[in-house]
């Protein structure tokens, strides 16, 4: 058998463990050179914003510095992945490119265009299932159309084949050439110099492998138990804080569904819980699933009618919204945490988002780019489908009628003020009953 390795094109799975694209590399028995390409070109206006730049430098560190505590390298570059990929295979004698699959439709354009740049150098491309619990091209309803409602898929889901169970790290012998550097990683530039958002995130979050293992680990120990009931309630730590470890695949969705598994059998009263956190996941797969199906739903409103919505929203409101000074604590804290960390709870993204739309009249898309820029687990599918469904053209989206009233969402979601105070700190001084519309205080509090 000739020595001449297979290339492993990192993509949006930046991970070691449970990679179906890089067992199957490791199985042909050949060394492994390890890739990742920037590429800003291919999604055009959906290029990565700044805060999920951040990430991907940190979680390009963490796998670059696994890769090499098992004596390979991981190649770096910047530019068009065809024409990159080309050069490498031709340059190290590599006859075949392994990968998972991205469902973004510019990574589906993409990997069509290098499968049949490659064909001509005599190479092949090899593209798996990795980000996903289920294939979007097989789950259809009974008349072979795509589902437009959550629940149905759902349950279509789970009555269907179960998820691959996750394998461990495959024992991957890397290939190793001095000639083969590539650029450095300050070289991708993907953390500006004067970008000064970033300076805490370290200290909220840890991209890369390790960094989701513990996240899960923790949610499973600590979390998991106070989800049903606290998942929408953004001053308690309920949620699994995963969202950004599962956008850049440094965890599988397999991996997670099978822990959360887990640890009901071991706690069997931890079923509604897992049930209702294994729903949210439903929700990531329905949202690549429309965006599979329907490439769209970035920038059109599911609904045509709603093209047609008069948006009036001004300069003005769109920049108090953007730095949290509309004057609603609910609106401005959930802004200024978005601000500080590059997350905003769940719960806080409806408000936020409901906001803009309805009170501010401002279009769903604005909003949409504002969280790409600002969101370190920004997601296209997700993304475009949270904004579609607050504003009410998507598909199975909340009443376009119903309006999140983010006085009494504070007094529900946030009864003791926690989160308010947190990210709000000139009202922390406030009586409960004053916090969510303080210009009720008597001008002597
Ligand atoms: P958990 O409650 O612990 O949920 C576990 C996982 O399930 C999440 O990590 C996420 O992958 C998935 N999930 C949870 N809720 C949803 C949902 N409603 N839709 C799709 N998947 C879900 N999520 C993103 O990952 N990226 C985005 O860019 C994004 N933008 C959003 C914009 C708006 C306007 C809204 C309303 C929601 C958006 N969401 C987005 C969905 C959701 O708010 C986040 O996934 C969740 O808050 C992340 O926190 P967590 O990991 O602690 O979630």
């Amino acid at each position: 058998m000739s020595n001449n390795p297979i290339i492993y094109w990192f993509r949006d799975d930046l991970r070691l463990h449970d990679l179906p694209a890089l067992k199957a590399a490791v199985a042909t028995g050949k060394p492994v050179l390890a890739c990742y390409i920037l590429d800003d070109d291919s999604p055009e206006h959906w290029r990565m914003g700044s805060a999920s730049r951040w990430w991907l430098h940190q979680s390009l560190d963490a796998l670059s510095n696994a890769i090499e505590a098992l004596g390979g390298r991981l190649y770096l570059a910047s530019g068009c992945p065809e024409q990159i990929l080309g050069a490498l295979a031709q340059d190290t004698g590599a006859s075949q490119i392994y990968c998972s699959r991205s469902y973004e439709p510019w990574a589906q354009a993409l990997e069509q265009r290098v499968e049949a740049a490659l064909e001509k150098l005599d190479v092949g491309l090899l593209c798996f299932r990795g980000s996903l619990l289920f294939d979007p091209g097989q789950v259809k309803t009974q008349a072979g159309t795509p589902f437009k409602v959550y629940t149905p898929f759902w349950k279509a889901c789970r009555l269907s084949i179960e998820p691959d169970q996750p394998v461990g790290a495959p024992e991957v012998k890397f290939w190793n050439s001095r000639r083969h550097l590539g650029m450095s990683l300050p070289d991708l530039a993907l953390i500006s110099a004067t970008e000064d958002r970033a300076d805490n995130w370290q200290q909220y979050w840890q991209p890369g492998e390790n960094g989701a293992t513990v996240r899960l680990r923790e949610f499973l120990d600590e979390r998991l138990a106070l989800y049903a009931q606290g998942r929408d309630f953004p001053g308690l730590d309920a949620t699994s804080l995963l969202s950004a470890h599962l956008h850049f695949g440094e965890i599988s969705p397999n991996k997670v569904f099978y822990s959360v598994r887990q640890a009901v059998m071991g706690h069997p009263a931890l079923d509604l819980a897992a049930e209702k956190f294994l729903n949210e996941l439903g929700w990531r797969e329905f949202s690549r699933y429309l965006l599979f199906h329907f490439p769209q739903v970035p920038d059109k409103a599911f609904k045509p009618a709603f093209e047609a919505f008069p948006w009036v929203g001004s300069v003005e409101s769109l920049a108090v919204w953007k730095t949290g000074h509309t004057g609603y604590p609910m609106v401005d804290a959930g802004m200024r945490e978005l601000r500080q960390t590059g997350y905003m709870h769940g719960r806080v993204r409806m408000i936020v988002a409901s906001f803009l739309c309805k009170h501010l009249l401002i279009d769903w898309r604005v909003g949409e780019r504002w969280f790409w820029d600002s969101l370190v687990d920004a997601d296209l599918a997700n993304n475009a489908c949270g904004w579609q469904w607050v504003a009410g053209s998507g598909a199975d989206a909340a009443p376009y009628f119903r309006i999140f009233n983010p006085i009494t969402q504070g007094k529900k979601f946030d009864r003791e003020g926690t989160y308010v105070r947190r990210w709000v700190p000139e009202l922390a001084a406030l009586p409960d009953r004053y916090l969510f519309q303080p210009w009720e205080a008597p001008q002597s509090i």
